[in-house]
């Protein structure tokens, strides 16, 4: 099983040097990923998943099963209805 990294990833690479397994990917043009064969979830060496510990990005990595670690609202502390709000008052102005 693998964690997996999403397009809501802003490539600030601090997940790649705590990553136990050097399972983090970086594709020629920046992109990020995690490669599913080395991947061990941490299993024997950390309590969590280290990249998702310090991704200071909501929803940019996932779980075995496809959610995300870090969902909307877990790092900012704002509720995801009030965060969209929030976004359509400024995309209406
Ligand atoms: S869960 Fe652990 S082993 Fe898998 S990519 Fe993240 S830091 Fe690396
Ligand atoms: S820590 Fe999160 S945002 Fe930063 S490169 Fe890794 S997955 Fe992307």
């Amino acid at each position: 099983m693998s964690l997996s990294i999403t397009s809501e990833c802003i490539n600030c690479w601090a997940c790649a040097p705590v990553c136990p397994s050097t399972a983090i990917l970086v594709s020629p043009e920046g992109l990020f990923s995690i490669g599913a064969t080395a991947c061990t979830e941490c299993d024997g060496a950390h309590a969590d998943p280290q990249c998702a510990s310090i991704c200071p990005v909501e929803g940019a990595i996932l779980d075995a099963a496809g959610a995300p670690i870090n969902p909307p609202g877990s790092l900012t502390g704002i509720p995801p209805e009030k965060l969209q709000a929030a976004r359509e008052e400024i995309a209406a102005r």
